[in-house]
């Protein structure tokens, strides 16, 4: 476990940079912990603190129940992969990965068959085997990450450090790499911590998700606690694609902005509240041609997309004329397309209600 304590960070003299402003967290030990969070948000630099390549303002970090706050790099037994592969160019595969271990002074350092043994055993790990003898220039973007990772793996950290690892490769090869990674961690269960700004490698690759803001933390959780129940719109907006409507409660009554009068009414539990935010995602929202339950906000289709399986539909409110997409299957999209309707009536399965203190979950309209 590494316990990161009240960690602050500011970049600058005179125009101070708040970077991390107050981070407190617990990175379990043996599971992949992802820091998720736009770009600046500070999660490079949490990383490199917990590294000890850069020092905090205040705060502490303990490593497995021992003090680390002032323990340099070196003692802290940790591995790095970062997005550009620094491997060394002139060296072979085997020789990048075997690179740690020749370097320990002499009373540490391996046997040559065992250090061989070591690096042969690493890149059957990483299926990169068969390419002990080529150089960096001989491999693909992402044999060369895995060369990376198996390079890290070597002097045995205890926690493994991943910035933005699959970031420059691209997403055919990223995805790929992905559900290696969590393969290969399923094998070796070694403290992680995996920096990403996209959410889909965090919610697939990770145990817990950390999502960070403007160097605070919005929220800690399991993908599915932090996809299913974000904290706040921040979080709700950041894991997938949303449609937002601003709403207001009256008198215990939720009226979207866009409404027309006399629409739809449903009944929050809480009747005080003003100015809400209602959201929802595009395959939580279901087209019908008629108005059969007659809550439905009724809508003109504007244009269409195929995205693989799905189609992405692009609507328009008819009042308010507030644009907003729906995610549909094919199947679906025929049948509406073959009506060709001039209008048809939105539903939303699950929705997001988040007014300034308080969140519903799962309103159905
Ligand atoms: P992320 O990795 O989430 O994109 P970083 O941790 O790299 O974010 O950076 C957080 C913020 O701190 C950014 O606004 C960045 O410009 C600033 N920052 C990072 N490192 C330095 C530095 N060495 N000097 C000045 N500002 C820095
Ligand atoms: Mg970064």
């Amino acid at each position: 476990m590494i316990e990161i304590g009240h960690i602050c960070k500011t970049f600058g003299d005179r125009d101070k940079f708040v970077a991390l402003d107050d981070i407190t967290l617990s990175i379990p030990r043996g599971e992949i912990t992802a820091l998720l969070g736009p770009s600046g948000s500070g999660k490079t630099t949490l990383l490199r603190i917990i590294a000890g390549l850069e020092t905090p303002d205040s705060g502490t970090i303990h490593f497995f129940g021992e003090d680390a706050t002032y323990k340099q790099t070196k003692d802290r037994k940790v591995g790095f992969v970062f997005q550009h592969y620094a491997l060394f160019k002139h060296m072979s595969v085997f020789e990048n990965v075997a690179f740690g271990l020749k370097i320990r002074p002499k009373a540490l350092r391996p046997s040559k068959e065992e250090i061989r043994a070591k690096v042969m055993k690493l890149l059957s790990m990483v299926q990169l085997a068969s390419m002990a003898n080529r150089l960096p220039s001989e491999l693909s973007g992402g044999q060369k990450q895995r060369v990376a990772l198996a390079r890290a793996l070597a002097v045995e950290p205890r926690v493994l450090l991943l910035d933005e690892p699959f970031g420059a490769l691209d997403a055919k090869v990223r995805q790929e790499l992905r559900r290696w990674l969590r393969f290969l961690h399923d094998k070796i269960h070694i403290t992680s911590v995996f920096v990403t700004h996209d959410q889909e490698e965090a919610l697939e690759v990770s145990d817990s998700i950390v999502i960070l803001n403007k160097g605070k933390i919005e929220q800690v959780g399991t993908p599915e606690a932090v996809y299913d129940n974000p904290a706040n719109p921040f979080v709700y907006s950041f894991l997938g694609n949303v449609n937002l409507f601003h709403a207001r409660l009256e008198k215990g009554t939720l009226r979207l902005d866009t409404e027309e009068p006399g629409g739809k009414e449903p009944v929050l539990s809480d009747p005080g509240k003003a100015g809400v935010s209602l959201f929802v995602r595009p395959h939580d929202v279901g087209i019908s041609l008629s108005n059969q339950n007659k809550l439905g906000i009724q809508a003109k289709i504007i244009s269409h997309r195929l995205l693989g399986s799905r189609v992405r539909v692009e609507l328009k409110t008819v009042s308010g004329e507030k644009a907003l997409e729906a995610d549909l299957d094919k199947k679906q999209w025929n049948d509406i397309k073959q009506a060709n309707p001039e209008f048809v009536y939105l539903q939303f399965s699950a929705t997001k209600i988040y007014s300034a203190d308080e969140v519903w979950s799962d309103y159905r309209i």
